[in-house]
């Protein structure tokens, strides 16, 4: 008879947690257990990238007719229909959660939908009152939205609930500078909400190259979205009993008429800013951060190393500080993307079911911001390249052909930063309308190790916005 029940248990049914399950099930024959509490899919599937993508989607209609206008169609604006694409939407995502119980199913991997929690190293404690042994435990339980500590903070919504609003707001305040504030932020004003949005820094996208991220927002500015830097929450509390103490709330926005869909149901917030403004809306969306999901997993008692934030220390095989316990993902807040969390899921199971030791590779990432216009980034920002080497930057911003035609003012941007020395290119930033797409296949040449000459041989396509990555020739500036 077995030792263990399973060779492994993976705790959370997301991308990671799943992708590990599944390869090590149908890869190498081990019999592997996975619990999940809640829907499969995890935060990527069901409450992050793929609602929230389906949302750009459905917001970018709202600039079609003027831009069809300027091309000389004689289309006129529709309305926006949120229930209906709401139920599209809840719809899509059912049919994705079960293809991912089908190909844990598929792969012969049992799964509990059920909570679980650690009891020692080799067992877990499920809600249904079951315990189970494996030889090995995986936990990847991802993260969670955190609000402020701010009095009433519960008053406002985190990003999980927008998929649940009964309708849309008609003002939004978003609390936040980072990814998901500034990509809501276009959504909803897609979509044709009134946005305001309060960022404590100087700029929003705390991190990345200043010159893209200070191009982001002035065009969330040009398409009439609210934004305020230098500027958090400081009080909020319900309109109503606010104005029950006779202070009435301020001026901004007052002119349009409530549409009463607030939060909890319970009317309009009022909300006093850091810089002394005050404003009611209809919906306050903190986009605030996220935590990882490492509390009351049993870590504390047997002795697993948390950080300050609550992530599992890992090294770099995923493996935490007992030996029969690793952890991949938002839950060790390492570099929190779902193809990241994947990669660290088939790294593990690489090294645990392969018998070949093999490291998470954290270094060249791409990624995409999906703002309106979106931002797609690989290796460093300018400002920390010239803080490791000498570096020359290729930069041009203009007026793409499409929108330029269309009469709109719309800029995009392309960017090289590249070493003096080695030549090679250590970062490209692109904000441009499909950025995420571009940088994606800037990023294949970036990781191997492309120099800026590399670039200069190949060939343009033409007419492209993304041809200039290729024919930049005399350096911006160098430092
Ligand atoms: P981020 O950590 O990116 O941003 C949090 C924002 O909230 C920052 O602007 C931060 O300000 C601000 N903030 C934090 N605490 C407070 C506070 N007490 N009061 C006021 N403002 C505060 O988190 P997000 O929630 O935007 O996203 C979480 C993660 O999810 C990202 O890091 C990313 O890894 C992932 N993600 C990726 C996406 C993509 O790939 N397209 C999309 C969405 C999410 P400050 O800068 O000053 O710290």
């Amino acid at each position: 008879m077995a030792e263990y029940d399973y060779d492994l248990f993976v705790i959370g049914g997301g991308s990671g947690g799943v992708r590990a399950a599944r390869v090590a099930a149908s890869e190498t024959g081990a019999r592997v257990a996975l619990a999940e509490e809640d829907r499969y899919g995890g935060t990527c599937v069901i409450r992050g990238c793929v609602p929230k993508k389906l949302m750009v989607f459905a917001s970018e209609f709202s600039n079609t007719p003027a831009m069809a206008q300027g091309y000389g169609w004689d289309i006129a604006e529709g309305a926006f229909n949120w229930p209906a694409f709401r139920g599209k939407l809840n719809e899509e995502l059912d049919r994705l959660e079960g293809i991912y119980r089908n190909l844990l199913k598929n792969s012969g991997v049992e799964s509990f939908d059920a909570r679980a929690r650690i009891k020692d190293a080799h067992t877990v404690e499920l809600s249904t009152g079951e315990t189970k042994t494996a030889k090995t435990i995986l936990i990847a339980t991802g993260g969670h939205p955190v609000r402020p500590d701010l009095p009433n903070a519960d008053l406002g919504i985190v990003s999980d609930d927008i998929f649940h609003l009964k309708e849309l707001p008609k003002r939004l305040l978003i609390i936040g500078g980072g990814y998901i504030a500034c990509e809501f932020a276009c959504i909803f004003n897609g979509l044709g909400v009134e946005v305001t949005q309060y960022y404590r820094g100087a700029q929003i996208l705390r991190g990345f190259d200043e010159e893209a991220r200070g191009l982001i927002a002035e065009s969330m500015r040009e398409q009439g979205i609210n934004l305020h830097l230098g500027t958090n929450i400081l009080e909020m509390d319900l309109a109503e009993a606010h104005a029950a103490r006779g202070d009435m709330p301020g001026p901004v926005n007052e002119q349009i008429p409530s549409s009463g869909s607030y939060t909890a149901g319970q009317g309009p917030a009022w909300v006093k800013s850091t810089t002394g403004d005050e404003g009611t809306y209809d919906l306050v969306l903190f986009a605030t951060g996220r935590d990882p999901n490492s509390r009351d997993l049993g870590l504390e008692e047997l002795g697993i190393e948390v950080g300050r934030r609550h992530e599992i220390v890992v090294d770099g095989y995923s493996k935490t500080s007992v030996d029969s316990i690793y952890a991949i993902g938002d839950v060790t807040n390492r570099v929190n993307l779902t193809p990241v969390a994947i990669r660290e899921g088939m790294a593990f199971v690489e090294t645990v079911f392969k018998n070949n030791p093999t490291e998470v590779d954290h270094d060249l990432i791409p990624s995409a911001i999906f703002t309106q216009p979106e931002m797609g980034t690989v290796g460093l920002s300018e400002e920390d390249a010239r803080e490791q080497e000498e570096v020359e930057v290729y930069c041009t911003s203009f007026r793409p052909m499409q929108s330029a035609f269309a009469g709109k003012p719309d800029r995009v941007l392309m960017k090289l930063v590249v070493s003096k020395a080695s030549r090679k290119v250590l970062g490209c930033h692109i904000v441009a309308p499909g950025a995420g797409e571009m940088i994606q296949l800037a990023g294949v040449a970036i990781k191997m190790g492309a120099t800026k000459e590399d670039f200069d041989r190949t060939v343009a396509v033409h007419p492209t916005m993304s041809e200039e990555i290729v024919t930049m020739k005399t350096p911006m500036r160098t430092a």
